[in-house]
């Protein structure tokens, strides 16, 4: 099945497990063939009890007869039940796989913004849990629906011919099961909705606490933080007990009367009744004080599986709604770029389609020159950056490489040409010399270790455990500006011809801030450079300072000139640590 097929239109659970279904068919039959049988034993249970207590001689070939029947009957259960378990766990392994392929091609196709702005506990959700809750769904609750079926109904068969006003009174309690499940499960589906997103908010205030503790107690704000997290969970705790609260005394009448002594008091009423009135023989209550209790026994199977269709519904919505975020287009007819001179022609891109992060913005990367962004926090200089590697695409305008839109170009092509290296460094769990090696998987040994001697990483990585072969997060940890100096020699083996960078802000420690800007005084020698810049007097020497206030570009020019502009920049060089005393 192609992902194309999938990627335009709303997925449901059928869509999801449509590649499974026909196994699942045939899981059901067995299933079915199996709980008939089930049902046999319980019958000849009853048979026997009316073999042996009928008026004597005991027709005792006719007890062994029956006998042997259970037995057969329960060999069949079991291998049924054997064989339908194997064939859906096999058919679920198989679609978690294809799932989880298609999640993973598709996020490679979504736009690299989106990962930004997404909780990652969002993602791992869908990725591991909605996956998981369609385990339950193909692995069990179809056929544990069948066996809820089918199991009452042949019961229900026999009884109706030992006696069909018996019959009816064993269904009362099923009739009343039905009342108060119904009741149960009213609106269902929009508290499930508010539990998903309560237990969201908690998956995301976890994540945040967690990922931000360093930053959170360095400026003693964790109280606040740990707060957030206390509130989400209360919040939850307190949406659950109240949904619960009114849940519970259905859900204990329901349990009494779903019960098997239930069951029995009630056909033995029902019996002693018609006895009493002489419209029935006491050994035809028998079966029914057997097989009554199979009547409301698979209710609970079936609300729980019930319960797993409505959980694999939500999930397969969110995987859905996963598989259908927007891609990025790829081009058609794709261009190869002739050069490396970099347009912004008239581009303005909005996060939210309407107020824009920048606009109108007009901007000429000459090959072999640097372009510095500068302004105050929130100018769109880190959009302005990102829409160069195709974080988003431009609401309005073009960028152009070399005369191709990048619209018009493969990613190789694109990726090829652009690199980046930004202070948010990714590093896959992977070694470091597959890390390294990201942009150029075909790179030699030597490669990426003159590639990290240049980044200043080398000699870090052979004091590592087991070298370039140590794993991040494994036998790999990492600084912050170790892991920047990783995706420098990242972006120094890829050689792509432009570079966007994001300048390292202030690091503690100022042998780690010397290592990482003369890696990447490395890096940006004869590459066309966009650098985000924090500190004015490293963009002293630019070929081209763009000055941003609101989105747009304010001013142009170099050092000297803007400084004798007395404008914006002058400000931010008189205000920065960039001050002329320093
Ligand atoms: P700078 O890098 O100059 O500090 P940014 O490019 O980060 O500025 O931000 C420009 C504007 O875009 C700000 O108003 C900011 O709030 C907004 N913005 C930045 N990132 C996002 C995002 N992921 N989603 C929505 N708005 C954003």
């Amino acid at each position: 099945m192609s992902d194309a097929a999938h990627d335009n239109k709303t997925t449901s659970t059928a869509d999801l497990i449509a590649p499974v279904k026909r196994r699942i068919w045939i899981a059901c039959i067995i299933q079915a063939v199996g709980a008939t049988a089930g049902v046999a034993p319980f019958i000849a249970v009853a048979e026997l009890g009316r073999v042996l207590l009928a008026e004597p001689p005991i027709d005792a070939s006719h007890a062994w007869m029956v006998a042997g029947f259970a037995v057969v009957a329960l060999a069949i259960r079991l291998v049924c039940m054997m064989a339908a378990a194997a064939i859906t766990h096999i058919a679920d392994l198989d679609l978690q796989l294809s799932l989880r392929r298609r999640m993973a091609s598709h996020l490679a196709r979504v736009p690299l913004g989106w990962f930004g702005e997404r909780n990652a506990g969002l993602i791992k959700k869908a990725l591991q849990d909605d996956v998981g809750a369609l385990h339950h769904l193909v692995g069990h609750s179809y056929t544990n629906m069948v066996s809820a079926l089918v199991t009452p109904l042949v019961a229900l068969a026999y009884l109706v011919w030992i006696d069909w006003r018996l019959a009816l009174a064993a269904l009362v309690p099923v009739g009343l099961g039905v009342c108060l499940y119904t009741l149960q499960y009213r609106g269902y589906g929009e508290k499930m909705d508010a539990y998903n997103r309560a237990l969201g908010d908690v998956n995301a205030a976890a994540v945040e606490f967690v990922q931000g503790i360093a930053v959170v107690k360095t400026f003693g704000q964790s109280q606040r933080a740990h707060g957030r997290f206390v509130a989400r969970t209360r919040d939850f705790v307190k949406y659950f007990w109240e949904w619960l609260r009114g849940l519970l005394k259905i859900a204990a009448t329901a349990e009494i009367v779903l019960s098997p002594l239930f069951a029995i008091l009630t056909v033995l009423i029902a019996g002693l009744l018609m006895i009493s009135a002489g419209v029935a023989a006491p050994i035809s209550v028998l079966p029914f004080i057997v097989l009554a209790p199979a009547l409301t026994a698979p209710f609970m199977m079936m609300a729980y599986a019930q319960n797993d269709v409505l959980m694999a519904r939500r999930a397969a919505e969110r995987i859905g709604e996963l598989l259908t975020t927007p891609t990025l287009s790829e081009a058609e007819n794709p261009e190869e770029p002739d050069g490396a001179r970099v347009a912004f022609r008239n581009v303005s891109f909005a996060y939210d389609g309407e107020t824009p992060a920048v606009s109108n913005i007009e901007m000429v990367l000459e090959p072999g020159t640097v372009t510095a962004l500068v302004g105050p926090s929130g100018s769109g200089k880190t959009t302005l950056a990102r829409l160069l590697p195709r974080f988003w695409d431009v609401t309005e305008g073009s960028i152009e490489i070399g005369g191709v839109p990048l619209t018009s170009m493969t990613s190789d092509m694109l990726y090829g040409s652009v690199s980046f290296v930004f202070q948010d460094v990714q590093l896959l769990r992977a070694s470091i010399g597959e890390n390294i090696a990201l942009g150029r998987p075909d790179a030699t040994e030597a490669e990426i270790e003159t590639a990290a001697q240049s980044a200043q990483i080398h000699d870090r990585i052979l004091a590592l455990p087991r070298g370039y072969q140590s794993v991040i997060g494994e036998d790999a940890r990492l600084s912050g500006g170790e892991a920047q100096r990783v995706s420098i020699a990242r972006a120094l083996l890829a050689d792509a011809p432009i570079l966007v960078l994001d300048e390292a802000t202030s690091f503690a420690d100022p042998e780690a801030e010397a290592a990482i800007q003369d890696a990447l005084s490395k890096l940006a020698m004869g590459r066309t450079l966009l650098v985000i810049a924090h500190r004015l007097q490293t963009i002293t020497e630019a070929d081209q300072i763009c000055v941003l206030d609101g989105g747009r570009i304010v001013e142009r020019g170099q050092h000297d000139a803007l400084i004798s502009q007395q404008g914006l920049y002058a400000d931010l060089w008189t205000a920065g640590s960039g001050a002329p005393n320093r």
